[in-house]
């Protein structure tokens, strides 16, 4: 497959428009110079914020060359994906109380990883109905690939202080997606700059301090990564700075005043399921194995398991009002199987029994 300048060009408009008919947010042609992210990426291991996660230091050089990962890849086509799920912008309700379970807004409806990729997928076949077969691998959070590095660099946004993307008219509440191609591209020129100036909100905000400096998060410290990617107890210092948070965390992004504007996605997959909207802590902690299993099928909280999920469950129910329900729930698990459930419903009852306290 060889294409003039001239055509590669009009395909990459073209693609814009495939990519607005697939209701993507946004789409950009990634410059693949990541040298200084992989600089970061190191200084960040080396510090050891990425804890337990030692997938991301695999992998040698491949995170930062592409055709690394991908022989043959000379292009990258990044794409965003707006996911936040709500009309009106409430999290704080269920932040303000302790009683309620408060989950990402990213979970709370469709798994995105098999609906971002079939989305992908079908960006990547209508550009070959339009050239023929041409070399094409589709990721989303599945293989070691800087991501935001690659859509920074497609001018689809900046890094923030805390570490995720941002785009100055949609804030910072979408996934992102790749496609690595050996078509020759032109990389966007239009790179965002930076808009983070002097604010420090996401620092300031973050519960447990995750973000030590700007643009560094420990994730050691890091409730999503407690949370979600943490295998067995949570460290006890952090218990009871994280809340009611039982699956990831969003308090960095709730405050970043680019996220004012934020609008409900259009992709109803997203939208929050009943269960787990609004749900009350000492409901989801009854779940039986099954019940979490049926509630969170095609969810990405299905991912954590059963034990992890009651582990988090039962540290926020400590971080509660310790009603005589909940208490009851807490003694029906003290000899759960888990001993890293048992340790964390020990700690609850532990704090809610022995400690007079007021609650918010
Ligand atoms: S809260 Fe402020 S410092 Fe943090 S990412 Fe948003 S704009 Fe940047």
């Amino acid at each position: 497959m060889t294409l003039t300048p001239e055509e590669i060009v009009e395909l990459q408009t073209k693609i814009q428009t495939i990519a607005d008919e697939l209701a993507f947010d946004g789409v950009g042609f990634a410059r693949l110079d990541l040298s200084e992210h992989q600089a970061h990426l190191n200084r960040w291991l080396a510090k050891g914020y990425h804890g337990g996660m030692s997938y991301m230091a695999r992998h040698g050089t491949k995170r930062s060359h592409p055709n690394q990962l991908v022989d043959n890849t000379i292009s990258v086509i990044s794409v965003r994906l707006n996911y936040w799920p709500e009309a009106e912008r409430t999290p704080s309700v269920a932040l303000d109380d302790p009683e309620q379970a408060y989950i990402s807004r990213y979970a709370l409806g469709r798994d995105y990883h098999k609906l971002l990729r079939k989305r992908l997928k079908q960006l990547a076949m209508r550009i070959s109905d339009l050239i023929g077969p041409y070399q094409y691998r589709v990721f989303t959070d599945s293989a070691p690939v800087l991501e935001k590095a690659l859509a920074a660099n497609a001018g689809l946004g900046w890094i923030g202080k805390h570490s995720n993307l941002i785009h100055p008219k949609t804030g910072s509440y979408f996934f992102l997606g790749e496609i690595f191609t050996d078509l020759p591209f032109v990389p966007s020129d239009e790179v965002i700059s930076n808009h983070c100036g002097q604010c420090s909100a996401c620092l300031d905000a973050c519960p447990t301090g995750a973000i030590v400096a700007p643009y560094q998060v420990d994730a050691r410290r890091c409730i999503s990564y407690l949370t979600i990617e943490h295998f067995g107890p949570i460290p006890e210092p952090l218990r009871a700075m994280m809340g009611n948070r039982i699956y990831g965390c969003d308090d960095c992004q709730i405050v970043c005043p680019w996220n004012r504007f934020t609008n409900q996605t259009e992709t109803r997959e997203f939208y929050p399921r009943d269960a787990l909207a609004q749900a009350r802590l000492v409901a989801l902690f009854h779940w039986s194995e099954d019940t979490f299993l049926s509630q969170t099928e095609g969810a990405a909280i299905r991912r954590i398991g059963h034990d992890r999920w009651l582990r988090n469950i039962a540290i926020a129910l400590g971080n509660g009002s310790g009603s005589p329900e909940v208490i009851k729930a807490l003694r029906r698990q003290q000899a759960h199987a888990s001993s890293m459930v048992r340790d964390a419903v020990n700690w609850a009852l532990g704090r809610l029994l022995m400690q007079p306290r007021v609650v918010k």
